[in-house]
């Protein structure tokens, strides 16, 4: 199979050589390279997470200044707080001063907690329970008993008249009106109660409760409940947009949960009130407007109550372990989808005397994203297609540098020092990630390793071709060698044999003596004719063949030629039939070369055929052109052999041709002769059957 190997000519070698050297080094680049973009992606995710790390030290170094900053405040602040200042309106003013927090809270050591709108836990341990020490105290308890077991309203009445008029203390004197009213309500006198709980509905801003609840509060309250059972529905609801607006504006600490309670029956009363009667467009508008209120009072009690719950505790079990003002955060996943931080710190114990224990707060997030961050961002260049956002815990966008909507997103940071639930995240604006983006270059360099992988192999087939036809010319040299050699010994052998055969004079036979000659010039014929197709193929091959063209008959030079090869053709036991026109066939040719190209034909035609020994030679005219036809009814050509006889030194590899002389050269030498007189050859041939070529010279 590899036998062809066997001719590789140095050549060849330096060629495979220089090949490989180039296309080994191209494909191995090419191979390592996309093997290199195999971590492509890896090595882009890590350059991106880098930026986003950078970007995310940013933003968290601007939120720790203004921590920092309104730490420094805060305390400041507290140097100058005592027991009696009053917290909440400090709260109202640090929380204005520094918009990057909100809900600000205070703590108190018996646990407190105070903030801006509301207190928890503070309850006045003085707050009266009952009636203060007094000469209507025996009265109210006279009282109490006939309203409560003996259920003697009007005894409990009058008794509960004669103790307001003893009673000395402003909140004693709140305690038993309300009950006056209590009572008249419980005789069913809804008329008379309404004007007794009227004269409490002046205490609204005064420190007047009847037990934690505001004396004006409770008085409200029950004046709608008055309305209501009196049907009295523009009193009913006058009164109960009152009772709203009073919890609103001045709410009472939030423990024992009598805020809320009065807070909420209050909103649901509206609630159906609306849902049957109309409220004037006026009421409306307030409504909203106090709804907005509620919403942002029951955020920050709903914060006081986390607080309460989950930080409260560790806020004071931290005081004893710590002794500086850090800043400490807290994460709490309030619902599934909803985490709140908070951040605190202890203000130093030099400023305790204020009887706070810390001071916390909750970011506000609006503020950070809309002013905060896009001020910092601002400043931060990220490249072309690269734009910034923040997301939360849900990978829910809620920031980005950009107008446009991105989803997907190359990489997200978490934050560290606060806002935990919240990353920054790189966004490609064209949308894609970084899969895709390396992809790209991906499928770049896949179809550039596969280019040079296509044109490394182009290049051995183009290698392979040429080894395996060079060998083969090398082959078919060697072989052409051997068969010349051959060719020029047997003739020259014959020539010397007869040659001394005639010298020594034994042969005296006429016959003998003509036929020995003819064979010494039948041979030296043969001799040079072999002589002159190698000198002409080497002529031809190095294109120093000279043609001497001139007008010429073809019909005469045919007939001449067969006139001279007659002889050997009969001799071989051939027929020769010529079908030659009667006028001349001008043309202008070299009329050796011609000659010695019909010479070559009519000789292939006596060597390769079998018993058929019948040749035809034609010459006529067809479209502007002379044709010589030379045919035979020999061995015949093979269809894959037709375009390889004219090749070189080729022989069709079958027994008629080893049997036979040649060198492999007739048919090259024959074709190219032709073409030098503009013409061509041509072989039509069917194995078994013979062969016909056909030359075609133009016309003069
Ligand atoms: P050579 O005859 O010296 O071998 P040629 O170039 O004249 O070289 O011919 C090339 C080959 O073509 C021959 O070896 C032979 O196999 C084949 N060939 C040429 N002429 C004929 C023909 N008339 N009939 C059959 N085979 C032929």
């Amino acid at each position: 199979m590899f036998e062809f190997l066997k001719h590789i000519t140095p050549r060849i070698k330096l060629l495979s050589l220089s090949i490989l050297l180039i296309f080994l080094p191209g494909a191995i680049i090419s191979y390592l390279s996309l093997k290199s973009i195999q971590d492509k992606a890896e090595n882009q995710r890590i350059e991106y997470r880098g930026t986003a790390d950078l970007v995310r030290d940013k933003l968290e170094n601007e939120l720790f200044q203004e921590e920092t900053n309104f730490r420094n405040s805060a305390i400041d602040t507290l140097i100058n707080l005592n027991v009696d200042s009053n917290k909440q309106s400090l709260l109202q003013s640090l929380e204005l001063l520094n918009p990057t927090f909100k809900n600000l809270f205070l703590v108190t050591p018996d646990a407190g907690l105070i903030n801006s709108s509301v207190t928890l836990g503070l309850r006045n341990p003085d707050a009266p329970q009952g009636l203060s020490v007094s000469p209507s105290t025996s009265r109210f308890s006279r009282a109490e008993e006939a309203e409560f077991i003996r259920r003697n309203y009007s005894d409990a009445l009058s008794n509960y008249e004669k103790a307001l008029a003893e009673a000395n203390s402003p909140l004693d004197h709140a305690l038993i009106q309300s009950r006056i009213g209590r009572i008249h309500f419980k005789q069913g006198k809804f008329k008379e109660g309404i004007l007794e709980y009227k004269k409490l509905t002046g205490f609204e801003y005064e420190d007047i409760t009847i037990g934690q609840v505001p004396a004006s509060t409770v008085a409200y309250y029950q004046i709608s409940r008055g309305y209501q059972a009196l049907a009295s529905m523009d009193d009913y609801q006058k009164n109960l947009l009152e009772l709203y607006r009073q919890l609103l504006n001045n709410p009472w600490d939030l423990a024992g949960g009598e805020y809320l309670y009065y807070l909420r029956s209050a909103t649901q009363e509206l609630l159906d009130i609306a849902s049957i009667n109309q409220f004037t467009q006026a009421e409306k508008e307030k409504l909203d407007e106090w709804k907005i209120k509620e919403e942002e009072l029951l955020e920050s009690i709903k914060l006081m109550d986390i607080i309460n719950k989950y930080l409260l505790n560790e806020i004071r079990s931290d005081l004893n372990s710590t002794l500086s003002s850090e800043i400490k955060h807290q994460l709490f996943q309030i619902e599934p989808d909803a985490a709140i931080e908070l951040g605190y710190f202890h203000p130093p114990p030099t400023h305790q005397k204020s009887e706070i224990i810390a001071l916390g707060f909750q970011y506000d997030e609006k503020y950070i994203l809309t002013e905060l961050f896009p001020r910092v961002l601002s400043t931060v260049e990220l490249g072309k297609d690269i734009s910034v956002g923040i997301l939360n815990e849900k990978d829910s966008l809620l920031f980005c540098k950009e107008t446009q909507q991105v989803t997907q997103y190359l990489v997200a940071e978490n934050f560290k020092h606060s806002l935990h639930a919240w990353k920054v995240a790189l966004f490609d604006t064209g949308g894609k990630t970084i899969e895709q983006l390396a992809g790209r270059e991906k499928r770049l360099y896949l179809a550039l390793f596969l280019g040079i992988l296509a044109v490394m192999l182009i290049g051995i087939i183009v290698l392979a071709r040429a080894v395996i036809h060079e060998s083969e010319i090398t082959r078919l040299k060697s072989e052409f060698v051997s068969n010349v050699t051959h060719e020029l010994k047997t003739p020259l052998s014959l020539i010397r044999m007869f040659g001394e055969t005639l010298d020594s004079g034994i042969v005296t036979e006429e016959s003998k003596l003509k036929e020995f000659y003819s064979i010494i010039r039948e041979e030296s014929e043969r001799l040079t004719h072999l002589i002159n197709n190698v000198l002409d193929f080497s002529r031809m091959d190095s294109a120093r063949k000279e043609y001497n063209f001139q007008e010429t008959d073809l019909v005469l030079l045919v007939r001449h030629s067969l006139k001279a090869y007659k002889f050997h053709i009969h001799d071989k036991g051939f027929d020769i039939e010529s079908k030659l026109p009667e006028d001349p066939v001008m043309v202008k040719i070299d009329k050796d070369a011609i000659s010695q190209t019909l010479l070559n034909l009519l000789s292939n035609s006596v060597k390769y055929s079998d018993d058929k020994k019948h040749i035809q030679v034609e010459v006529c005219r067809s479209s502007g052109s002379a044709i010589i036809t030379v045919t035979d009814q020999g061995i015949g050509i093979a269809r894959e052999e037709l375009k390889k006889i004219f090749d070189k030194f080729y022989r069709i590899p079958n027994a008629n041709t080893r049997q036979s002389r040649g060198s492999g050269l007739g048919l090259t030498l024959s074709r190219s002769i032709v073409e030098a007189h503009d013409g061509n050859i041509a072989v039509v041939s069917e194995p078994g059957k013979g062969s016909t070529f056909t030359i075609s010279i133009p016309l003069m």
